[in-house]
């Protein structure tokens, strides 16, 4: 797993998040389904997080675990 490359799954990402099965937010570090996110940026292509709204939501689709640990790991690379 490359956490530095994971913030390339941050961005333009709908997609990707709209076909796995969870998401989760290396910035507030929740995790949650897909279908609850309902804010997106850049229009509409990027999604935001639906606790935060902060745009750090990756999905279970990008290859990289959806777990607490997972997303700690990114935070504190990232924040
Ligand atoms: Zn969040």
């Amino acid at each position: 797993m490359d956490i530095k490359l994971a913030s390339q799954y941050s961005i333009n990402n709908r997609e990707q998040i709209e076909v796995s099965e969870k998401a989760g937010c290396y910035y507030c570090l929740s995790i949650f389904a897909p279908k609850k996110i309902c804010e997106y940026c850049d229009w509409g292509a990027t999604v935001l997080c639906p606790k935060c709204g902060i745009d750090s939501v990756i999905g279970s689709n990008s290859g990289y675990p959806i777990d607490l640990e997972t997303l700690k790991k990114l935070h504190q690379y990232w924040f």
